[in-house]
């Protein structure tokens, strides 16, 4: 269970990632293989990008759920330009907006795997897996049937 993951131990493994108190939970949930989503509890809201509050009802009662892990593919881009000078990018990486079926507009920002890009298409149906990159595991996404 993620609950058994300390935030120290969150901190240590994404020592390289800007964590606080509103996204923790979610890179908590990383590390146990679980997509966490802030979820309202008041209204039934997913709230992506990570916010205490509701942006529908202003509540501050937001808590982290799992999602199913299945959408469509928004939209994508290949970013041609590393942000390391020290490490750059040997082909371009591939950042895609994963639109959840938990609801409309919600956008997980991720990739899609095991699909060759020129195959990639606007709302292809997708699932969620999981990939290592670095030593740590990342969620990202496959073609999926059309059953959603
Ligand atoms: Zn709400």
């Amino acid at each position: 269970m993620s609950a058994a993951i300390s935030d120290e131990e969150v901190f240590a493994h994404f020592h390289d990632v800007h964590i606080d108190r509103d996204n923790i939970a979610h890179y908590r949930g990383l590390m146990a293989g679980r997509l966490l989503i802030n979820h309202c509890r008041d209204c039934g809201r997913w709230i992506y990008p990570h916010r205490p509050m509701c942006p529908a009802c202003l509540s501050w009662n937001v808590a982290p759920d799992e999602v199913s892990g299945r959408g469509r593919l928004y939209m994508y881009t290949l970013l041609e330009q590393s942000r390391d000078p020290d490490a750059p990018l040997l082909r371009p990486m591939q950042v895609a907006a994963i639109e959840l079926c938990e609801q409309p507009g919600l956008r997980y920002l991720s990739q899609v795997v095991d699909c060759p890009e020129a195959a990639l298409r606007h709302d292809m149906p997708v699932e969620l897996t999981w990939i290592s990159r670095g030593g740590r595991r990342w969620p990202a996404f496959r073609p999926a049937d059309e059953t959603l």
